[in-house]
């Protein structure tokens, strides 16, 4: 799969996915599940040799639903709504009943112009980059919000975390539907709904854990970092059991290598809440984390079809770097330079720590099965994964047996601007 002179073990990846995905199976932010997975990472930091592991546990919001039930008038006609309930939601306490109102992207203009107090209102989408929305439906007053992911067109439900910043934000019951039902629902012209919504929300624990290669110098290197927590009602296999799993297999491979500069790997908990577990660890000074080079995240890498994408954000020479590197291993990607907020990369480029994500695309929309039931162990190819898992061990090895950075670590000044934007509409309410 490419000519890197480092190679991972398919099987030994393999094995942590099966551990994480199978075994313990579904692993939502601050469950059972999620401290589990923590516990098996940090026993196998531990088997490996790493230093300097540390496991640190921060707050987070666990929900669960218990009921979520939706119906549809179509004329005088009551028709049951495949439906799911969005992460976190306030219960609707009962059964509510209104009217259902299609406010397309509910841009400002279309809100503007529409009286939703008391009603529900349908949006082709989600919240969005900004709490914008959520902050101009509150202002509306609807009873409730029916959100579509339109970036998938299946007639299964998608399971979508809420960012921890937007929590505060979401003050009306939420749901949403699969796209051929919003199609439905708007072309059969439904005009009222019954909405049943019954969600424990509660602050709960979930872990990081981190351990190192130690170098000669004690500063600098790299961090190879996945995240194990999953969405609801998911195995959670390639999103993101795979990049623990490459970033365990990489440690043990490196493991009694001489390293000029610390190699570090660290596993967060809660990513599917706009990385709150990354930004935990950013922010722990414990952690020094502005002090790396470089971090080498995987998340949603591995699937059997698709394209290699790496998101990276650093200098022009960074970029210029990952070109040679690539040429030179034969593995190929598209270098994304738009700075990004879907992975744990995110609380550290806001910190001008050079970044890159290493993804996989197979549709528009990122992967056909994001998010869904469809997201197991069957989902990874074994090579495709172990190949990234190369690519980014080449990197991780390169910087880390050289005394010199063999690029430009400051940031340019669009860059930055570029992230600060990002970093404002999830973060800035
Ligand atoms: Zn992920």
């Amino acid at each position: 799969m490419s000519d890197c002179a480092v190679r991972t073990d398919p099987n030994l990846i393999m094995r942590h996915v099966e551990h994480l995905a199978v075994t313990i199976g579904e692993r939502l932010a601050g469950s059972a599940g999620e401290a589990q997975a923590a516990d098996y990472i940090q026993a196998e930091m531990e088997r490996i040799g790493l230093q300097n592991i540390r496991r640190r546990e921060f707050d987070c919001s666990w929900f669960e639903v218990r009921r979520a039930k939706m119906q549809a008038r179509f004329g005088n006609m009551w028709e049951p709504v495949v439906m799911d309930a969005c992460a976190h939601t306030p219960c609707t306490n009962g059964v509510l009943e209104a009217e259902l109102v299609y406010v397309e992207n509910a841009s400002d203009m279309i809100l503007d112009r529409l009286d939703l107090k008391g009603k529900v209102a349908l949006v082709h989408g989600s919240y969005g980059p900004s709490s914008h929305i959520l902050k101009r439906l509150n202002e509306k007053e609807v009873a409730a919000v029916i959100w579509v992911d339109v970036r998938y067109t299946p007639d299964w439900n998608l399971r979508v975390g809420l960012p921890f910043t937007f929590l505060p934000l979401l003050k009306f019951p939420a749901a949403s539907v699969p796209h051929p039902v919003e199609w439905d629902l708007v072309r059969r012209g439904a005009d009222r709904v019954r909405l049943e919504l019954d969600c424990v929300v509660e602050t709960r624990p979930s872990q990081n854990v981190s351990g190192e290669l130690p170098g000669s110098s004690d500063t600098g290197g790299v961090i190879i970092t996945g995240h194990h927590d999953s969405v609801s009602g998911t195995a959670g296999a390639e999103d993101n059991a795979a990049g623990v799993g490459v970033a365990l297999a990489l440690a043990e491979l490196f493991a009694g290598r001489q390293l000029e500069k610390p190699m570090r790997f660290a596993s967060f908990g809660t990513e599917e809440q706009l990385s709150q577990g990354a930004f935990a660890f950013v922010a722990d000074p414990e952690n020094r984390a502005r002090d790396i080079d470089m971090v080498l995240n995987t998340d949603g890498q591995g699937c059997w079809t698709g394209v290699n994408e790496v998101y990276l954000t650093g200098s022009e020479s960074l970029h210029e770097y990952m070109g040679e590197m690539m040429r030179k291993c034969g593995w190929s990607g598209t270098i994304r330079d738009e700075p990004d907020g879907f992975s744990d990369h995110f609380p550290f480029i806001i910190e001008d720590v050079p970044a890159a994500w290493f993804c996989r695309r197979n549709c528009a929309g990122g992967r056909w099965f994001h998010h869904s039931h469809f997201d197991n162990i069957e989902a990874l190819s074994p090579l495709v994964l172990a190949a990234c898992a190369d690519f980014v061990g080449e990197l991780a090895l390169d910087i880390c047996t050289k005394t010199a950075l063999p690029f430009d670590r400051a940031f340019p000044k669009c860059t930055r601007e570029a992230v600060r934007k990002v970093a404002d509409g999830w973060l800035k309410l």
